[in-house]
């Protein structure tokens, strides 16, 4: 029998009221991404908004996702660095993170499921075969480049750290006598605090 999809799903953008996708607490961020922008152009645009999510616990892993800021709306709630509020959508629609692409259908290796039950977009519009083969296929690619990011970023990360400390060592070895005085001056300086201006102080210009 064929297998009837019960999957219905349409992005409402710009018309979006909850702007459900720019709310998601986590926006993953795959080295596949990276790779898909340095091909494009666009890494060194994309690349200050992504940061490196370092380990809670110890069951947790380095990770990758975009930065978030305060909404100028309600500044107690946050939203994607690149998800522009006035226009109500994505200032790197085209590029965004493919976890952007697959959403709301995730895979966790053994099964599809919604990832956000809040998402307006669900149970809108009629999803073709095709539509439906291609939401799987992201997600499951989705799937795959997270597994990947998760196996290889603690060693590309151990690999710019231990290349840093390399480097830093270097320096140190290499510095002069004078520069080394000039250092341990430096650092034997007590750090100055500024003071904070009294009343009569006019503090403008
Ligand atoms: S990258 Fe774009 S689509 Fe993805 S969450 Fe941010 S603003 Fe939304």
């Amino acid at each position: 029998m064929a297998e009837k999809s019960k999957y219905n799903f349409k992005c409402l953008e710009q018309q979006c009221t909850t702007v459900a996708c720019h709310i998601r607490p986590t926006i993953d961020v795959t080295l596949g991404d990276l790779t898909r922008w340095s091909t494009q152009g666009y890494l060194m645009n994309i690349l200050p908004g992504v940061s490196l999510k370092m380990p809670e616990s110890e069951k947790d892993l380095i990770s990758l996702e975009l930065m978030r800021k305060p909404l100028k709306k309600d500044s107690e709630q946050t939203a994607c660095i690149f998800f522009n509020e006035e226009a109500n959508g994505c200032e790197i629609r085209y590029s965004r993170p493919l976890s952007c692409r697959a959403y709301p259908l995730e895979y966790n290796g053994e099964k599809y499921y919604l990832s956000s039950k809040d998402c307006p977009g669900v149970g809108q519009g009629e999803v073709s075969k095709e539509a439906l083969q291609e939401a799987r296929n992201l997600a499951d690619q989705a799937f795959k480049e997270r597994g990947e990011t998760y196996t290889a970023l603690p060693a590309v990360y151990s690999i710019i750290m231990t290349q840093m400390i390399r480097q830093s060592t270097e320096a140190m070895q290499n510095l002069s006598e004078d520069d080394r005085k000039k250092m341990d001056e430096m650092m034997s300086k007590p750090s100055e605090t500024k003071e904070e201006p009294t009343e009569s102080e006019d503090t403008e210009d």
